[in-house]
């Protein structure tokens, strides 16, 4: 086991994907995580058992994050495996993409308020203790679409700009109670998201990605486990692309 205090940690969107190695790093890192889901249940209970079977600690926890109560629920359920959430990886997040002259309200709100509004409720959840006690980490994850955009993903891109906007004015109110906020932006990580791609598509996208590759999610999980760790202590407000250079190509 690495690392050196145990924390409580919740991730949301935690089933599958980026979340999931996020979810597994935290807990060989000894640390007790809840795993949050919406609909892939089976999914999260895995996760929860991989978790368990290495002798860690783990809840499954489904939840809107786009509903208050939803997440107010989540977080009292989190003492199950202890008194508070030291850690929160805001990670649920989901695509749906149109040409802007075509996108629907359903489509622009729907995305906005998976990736923007879950993370403002969680964060704001999971404050009230981190200020109380002096410590908290919170990690948004965003994507380099944020920082770059894409055609085909206003909304997602204004999603997660936004994070980024969130990201910085979060970590100031909160940067002299000692908790960091801090923001990641990976490129395209191999996950049901980038595989739903069509292929013509995909090899168009590694094109341009100068490490001609698509990231994996553990790339992101090994990031998350430097940002909650001490040696992190001093970095707050960050934006941190993981990418393979895209948005510098
Ligand atoms: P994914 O495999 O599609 O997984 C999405 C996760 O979010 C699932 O666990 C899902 O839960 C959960 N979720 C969706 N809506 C939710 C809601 N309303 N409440 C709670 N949980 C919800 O996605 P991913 O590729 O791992 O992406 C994870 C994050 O990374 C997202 O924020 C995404 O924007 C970002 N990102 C991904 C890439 C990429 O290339 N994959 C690139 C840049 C950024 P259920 O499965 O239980 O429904």
């Amino acid at each position: 086991m690495e690392g050196s205090r145990q924390r409580l940690a919740l991730v949301t969107g935690s089933s599958r994907g980026i979340g999931k190695a996020i979810a597994l790093r935290l807990a060989a890192l000894g640390h007790k995580v809840v795993i949050n889901y919406l609909s892939h249940e089976d999914e999260a209970n895995e996760v929860v058992r991989a978790i368990t079977d290495q002798g860690g600690k783990a809840i499954a926890v489904r939840a809107d994050v786009t509903k208050a109560d939803d997440v107010e629920a989540m977080f009292r359920r989190a003492l199950e495996l202890g008194p508070t959430v030291e850690i929160l990886v805001n990670n649920a997040g989901i695509i749906h993409d149109s040409l802007l002259v075509r996108m629907s309200d359903d489509t622009w709100d729907q995305v906005i308020d998976i990736n923007l509004r879950g993370s403002f409720l969680c964060t704001r959840a999971a404050l009230r203790n981190m200020l109380r006690n002096r410590w908290g980490r919170i990690i948004n994850v965003g994507s380099v679409v944020g920082m770059v955009g894409n055609p085909g993903q206003a909304n997602y891109a204004a999603s997660k700009a936004g994070l980024i906007g969130f990201t910085q004015s979060v970590s100031k109110e909160v940067a002299s109670r000692n908790v960091t906020v801090n923001c990641i932006a990976p490129g395209y990580i191999t996950t049901d998201i980038v595989e739903s791609l069509p292929k013509d598509l995909k090899d168009r996208i590694l094109g341009r990605i100068p490490l001609q590759r698509f990231g994996q999610p553990e790339e992101i999980a090994g990031l998350v486990a430097y940002l909650v760790g001490d040696e992190a202590s001093y970095v707050t407000g960050q934006v941190w692309a993981i990418d393979g250079g895209l948005s510098i190509s």
